[in-house]
C-alpha cells in the first residue's frame, strides 16, 4: 500500500455536478463559470474572480494586469514552486528572491526590504504550506515603496490572516490554484481575486486573447458581430466542466480544512519533545489552511530519511527545492543567488501525507516509520 504526500477527495455529488454539465448546452465559457466565480469570491470575501485554466495562468494574468514589463524587478521567495517567478519571467520581468524566515518558512519581510531596488515593481509573497505570510508587513512595505502585491495563494485557499480570509486582504491581487493536491481541485485550474474594478477588467482581457465586447472598451461598433483585441491576451479560459467540480468541492472546502488541521495536529502531537525532528511552527494570529505539513530532520541525513521512507511505502516529497538552484535559473543569471535560511531548510525538510482522505491508520503507519528512524 503507498500513502502519497496528497490526493483529491471526489464524492458523487462532485461527479454529478460535472455529468450534469456534459448533458447541457455549454461546455465552455457557460453560466457554470459566473456561478463559481460568485461562489469563490464570496467564500474568500472578494469583489470580483477570475477562473482560469491553472494556477500558474493566473499567476501570469496577475503579472500582466499589474503590467510587469521588461526591466522591472519582482520579489519573491525561493522555497516555492518554479511557477511563482516563472510567471515574473514570462512578462519579461526578473524575479528577485528574498529569503525566508527560518520559523515559519515564508518570506520574510526584512528580506523583501533589504532586496527592493528603484526596479522592484511587486511583491509576490507565497503562503507556503498554506500558512500566511506576515502580511500586515508586507503592506506597509509595498505603500512605503508604491509596489503592487500578488499573493500566491495556491497553497492557501481557505486560511485566514488576523481574522480574514486569504483573498480578503488589502492586496492588489490574489491567485489560487485548483490542481488535485491543492486545497481543492478542478482537475487543472486556477483562479485570480482582485477588489479593483479596472485590474477585473484586464484580468479578463487577458484571459480571452485579450479581446472584448464590452461598449465601454471598444473604440466603436461596427455592427452585432464586432469584437475588438486590445491586448495581446492568451487562451487560458476554464471549461464548464472544470467550473462545475469547482463550484461542488467549494462546498466542501471548510470540511477539508477541518480534516487537514486536525491532522497535522497528530503529527505535531507525535513528534513534539523527539530530539532530531522539528515541527512547523504556526503564527498565533493565523489560520493554516495546512496544504503540507513540512517536517525537519535535523540529525538524520534527509535524502537517506527520504528513500527509507519511500521503500516503506510513504509518498513523501520535498518541498521546494530553491527556485534559483534549477538550471535553467543558474543559466540564466541566479548562479551566486544564495538564500541561507533556504539553503537550511531545503537540506533538512520533508513533506508527510497530508490531505482529507488520510485514514488515522494510514497516518499511525506514516507516524511509526518516521519514529523508526531517529
Ligand atoms: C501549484 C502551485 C502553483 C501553480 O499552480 P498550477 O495550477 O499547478 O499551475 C503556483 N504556485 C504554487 C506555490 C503552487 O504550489
Amino acid at each position: 500500500m503507498y500513502i502519497p504526500y496528497g490526493h483529491q477527495s471526489i464524492t458523487e455529488e462532485d461527479i454529478q455536478a460535472v455529468v450534469d454539465v456534459l448533458r447541457s448546452d455549454y461546455l465552455t465559457t457557460g453560466p457554470a463559470i459566473g456561478e463559481f466565480e460568485q461562489k469563490a469570491a464570496d467564500y474568500v470575501g472578494a469583489k470580483y474572480a477570475v477562473a482560469v485554466s491553472n494556477g500558474t495562468a493566473a499567476l501570469h494574468i496577475a503579472c500582466l494586469a499589474a503590467g510587469i514589463a521588461p526591466g522591472d524587478e519582482v520579489i519573491t521567495t525561493p522555497i516555492t514552486f518554479a511557477a511563482s517567478a516563472n510567471c515574473v519571467l514570462y512578462c519579461g520581468g526578473r524575479p528577485v528572491f528574498a529569503d525566508i524566515d527560518p520559523v515559519t518558512y515564508n518570506i520574510d519581510p526584512a528580506e523583501i526590504e533589504r532586496k527592493i531596488t528603484p526596479k522592484t515593481k511587486a511583491i509576490i509573497p507565497v503562503h507556503f504550506t498554506g500558512q500566511p505570510c506576515e502580511m500586515e508587513e508586507i503592506h506597509r512595505i509595498a505603500r512605503e515603496h508604491g509596489l503592487a502585491v500578488i499573493e500566491d495563494a495556491a497553497h492557501a485557499l481557505g486560511a485566514e490572516y488576523k481574522g480574514q480570509k486569504i483573498g480578503s486582504l488589502p492586496s492588489d491581487m490574489t491567485a489560487f490554484s485548483f490542481h488535485p493536491v491543492k486545497p481543492i481541485t478542478t482537475g487543472e485550474g486556477g483562479m485570480v481575486v482582485t477588489d479593483d474594478a479596472k485590474l477585473y477588467e484586464r484580468l479578463c482581457l487577458f484571459r480571452s486573447h485579450g479581446i472584448t465586447r464590452a461598449e465601454g472598451l471598444m473604440g466603436q461598433n461596427e455592427g452585432g458581430w464586432y469584437y475588438e483585441q486590445l491586448e495581446l491576451g492568451y487562451n487560458y479560459r476554464m471549461t464548464d466542466i472544470q467550473a462545475a467540480l469547482g463550484s461542488s468541492q467549494l462546498e466542501k472546502l471548510d470540511a477539508f480544512i477541518q480534516r487537514r488541521s486536525y491532522l497535522a495536529g497528530r503529527y505535531t502531537e507525535a513528534f513534539a519533545g523527539i530530539p532530531g525532528l522539528a515541527c512547523p511552527e504556526q503564527l498565533p494570529h493565523a489560520a493554516s489552511g495546512w496544504h503540507l505539513y513540512v517536517l525537519q530532520f535535523l540529525e538524520q541525513e534527509r535524502g537517506q530519511a527520504f528513500a527509507r521512507l519511500r521503500e516503506a511505502g510513504i509518498g513523501v516529497n520535498v518541498h521546494y527545492i530553491p527556485v534559483y538552484h534549477h538550471p535553467y535559473y543558474r543559466k540564466h543569471g541566479y548562479q551566486d543567488t544564495f538564500c541561507p535560511h533556504a539553503e537550511q531548510l531545503y537540506q533538512h525538510m520533508l513533506s508527510l501525507p497530508l490531505y482529507p482522505g488520510l485514514t488515522e491508520g494510514q497516518q499511525d503507519v506514516v507516524i511509526e516509520q518516521v519514529k523508526k528512524l531517529v
